[in-house]
């Protein structure tokens, strides 16, 4: 089975300048931007430039130096929005992948969010 990815996705159409965004850091294979919808303080939301559905196809089959670029993005913009593990109360980076995950957007994106207690990642119950 392959990753299919949709080009219509709205990550993909504000990597093509269709739509605005809020950027934060951006190279030449990764783009971070705010969330429209922050859940804490601090919501950033970092993609790869290139045509990854999900984490899973991110890891399986970008370059060492899409995935190197990508890391080094999101460590810089936990560095610069102070949410560093090392110097602050640290963050939760989450990523969501397909029907089960509850990905509402189909290009990979890992979310960094902190700036306020965050609680357990999942309830025990939902186990
Ligand atoms: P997920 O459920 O992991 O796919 O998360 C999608 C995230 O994208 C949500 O947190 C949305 O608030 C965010 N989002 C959707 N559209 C935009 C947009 N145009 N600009 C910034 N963030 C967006």
């Amino acid at each position: 089975m392959a990753w299919t990815y949709d080009d219509a996705n709205i990550f993909a159409r504000i990597l093509r300048g269709e739509i605005p965004n809020r950027t934060v850091a951006e190279t030449d294979h990764t783009l971070a931007f705010e969330d429209i919808q922050p859940q804490a303080p601090v919501h950033v939301l970092v993609i790869p430039k290139g045509r990854y559905v999900s984490f899973d196809h991110f890891a399986a089959e970008a370059s060492d130096a899409e995935i190197a670029d990508f890391h080094r993005v999101a460590a810089r913009v936990c560095r610069e929005r102070g949410i560093a593990s090392d110097t602050t109360e640290g963050f939760r980076a989450i990523t969501n992948a397909g029907a089960h995950g509850v990905q509402e957007v189909p290009h990979y994106h890992l979310h960094l969010i902190g700036g306020r207690p965050l609680g357990r990642m999942l309830a025990k119950a939902d186990a």
